[in-house]
């Protein structure tokens, strides 16, 4: 069995398997009682302490939480019966903030109470996962970041968020897709040289530490649901635009902690490795295709491994509880149309695929929430050239667009990877 630090610095275990937590503590009654009550943090302290406080002190794991959580997650009423979880009000405006910043700031406690040599942090990015993460860790003492992303497939703000930072952060633009970055990223795990001579973790969505406290935002959007509805005793279907599965993993451990969800709906874009596998039973990773929604452009979901384990390998338990849909890019393009002409609410083109999966999911008498994961405008030309009007660009976005974009070229040959790592990271 592992310690918590072990899993938050190595990333990965011996076997190259993923951590889990050893067990699933349900929170008490009395927190559901006064948790309409709770503002974010408080919550999220709650649910952090679940999971981390056997491992760190409440004072440091408090301080963690606060400092991660500097930003608010609110939600909003898109139409009857349908709310919107916007998780973009965060420095580079997309969910990942949250376990980005968490992981940063733990990983510095644990790097600062061991007195540990530099730690190089991996991070294979289709988007979103690399902006995230690299602010989350800008700045941070003993932590070199490196990111990994396929060039000329990610959009220019996106590109702007890591490559402009300097500092500890290097941005690697790989002449490949995403998988290939996330291939090569996996491969330094397991090569035996590089990990005798550099201290290498995992920023993807594999590491706990960046997973898990994805699971508090849902215990805040049941909170002020609560409040919204009027009704105490309400249960919603959660609906989660995925790609590597981490977000609505989080969401599922939430449930089995107890937070009432009625069911869970998991929205893919064509790459729906996973809505294949609720339709067959079988799981069959293929190569990841290009859409507008490409944070969620995943050919072998690293988390879906985490989603079994959670049911126990069974394919009826998962499909009890999660259902799943698939949207080409014309019917993404077309919900943004229909929802800011019905609604007035602009949908970037991951919540798009999340709120029309909810629409068409939810029965008579049933609430749901839908996670908006990315603020509209990081996809400018996409929603622009949907919609036919200006977006506007938040301040937060039009700083990073200032910054000047640097990069190191890569090839995706594990052996240039390596070769440079053990130059660069020495
Ligand atoms: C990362 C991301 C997703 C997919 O989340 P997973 O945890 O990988 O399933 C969806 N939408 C946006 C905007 C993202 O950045």
């Amino acid at each position: 069995m592992a310690s918590l630090e072990e899993a938050v610095v190595k990333g990965l275990a011996a076997d190259r398997g993923l951590f889990m937590p050893q067990e699933i503590k349900p929170l008490p009654l009395a927190f559901f009682d006064h948790i309409g009550g709770m503002d974010f943090p408080e919550i999220a302290y709650h649910v952090a302490d679940a999971f981390f406080g056997e491992d760190i002190p409440a004072e440091m794991l408090k301080q963690i939480v606060y400092d991660t959580l500097n930003f608010d997650v609110p939600l909003v009423k898109v139409r009857e019966n349908i709310y919107s979880l916007e998780l973009f009000h965060g420095p580079t405006l997309a969910f990942k903030d949250v376990g980005g910043r968490f992981m940063a700031r733990l990983l510095s406690h644990f790097i600062r109470k061991e007195g540990k040599r530099q730690v190089n942090v991996l991070v294979a990015t289709s988007g979103d996962t690399g902006s995230a993460v690299a602010n989350g860790f800008l700045g941070v003492e003993g932590i070199h970041v490196y990111v990994l992303y396929p060039k000329g497939k990610v959009s220019d703000i996106q590109e702007k968020q890591f490559t402009t930072l300097g500092q500890n952060i290097t941005a690697l633009e790989v002449d490949g897709t995403f998988d290939d970055c996330q291939a090569l990223v996996k491969s330094a795990f397991m090569d035996a040289e590089l990990n005798a001579r550099l201290e290498l973790t995992s920023a993807n969505s594999i590491n706990v530490a960046r997973f898990l406290p994805q699971a508090f935002y849902y215990f805040y959007a049941y909170a002020q649901l609560r409040s919204l509805t009027g009704d105490a005793g309400v249960s919603p279907v959660v609906c989660v635009p995925s790609g590597n599965f981490g977000n609505i993993t989080a969401g599922l451990f939430g449930k089995r902690m107890g937070l009432p969800v009625k069911r869970f709906v998991a929205a893919n874009n064509r790459n729906d490795i996973f809505y294949q596998y609720l339709k067959t039973g079988d799981y069959q990773p293929r190569p990841s295709v290009a859409t507008i929604a490409n944070a969620m452009d995943v050919g072998d979901p690293s988390n879906f491994a985490r989603v079994l384990d959670l049911y126990g390998g069974s394919h009826a338990a998962i499909a009890a509880e999660v259902s799943g849909a698939t949207y080409d890019d014309a019917q993404i393009g077309a919900t943004i149309r229909e929802v800011w002409q019905h609604d007035h609410y602009l949908l970037d083109p991951h919540g798009a695929c999340g709120f029309r999966a909810l629409a068409e999911s939810l029965r008579p008498g049933e609430t749901g929430i839908f996670l908006e994961t990315a603020h509209p405008a990081k996809f400018k030309d996409t929603v622009e050239g949907i919609l036919g009007e200006p977006v506007e660009i938040p301040a937060k976005l039009q700083a990073f667009m200032a910054g000047e974009k640097k990069s190191e070229p890569m090839t995706k040959q594990f052996s240039d990877f390596k070769a440079y790592l053990l130059t660069a990271a020495n």
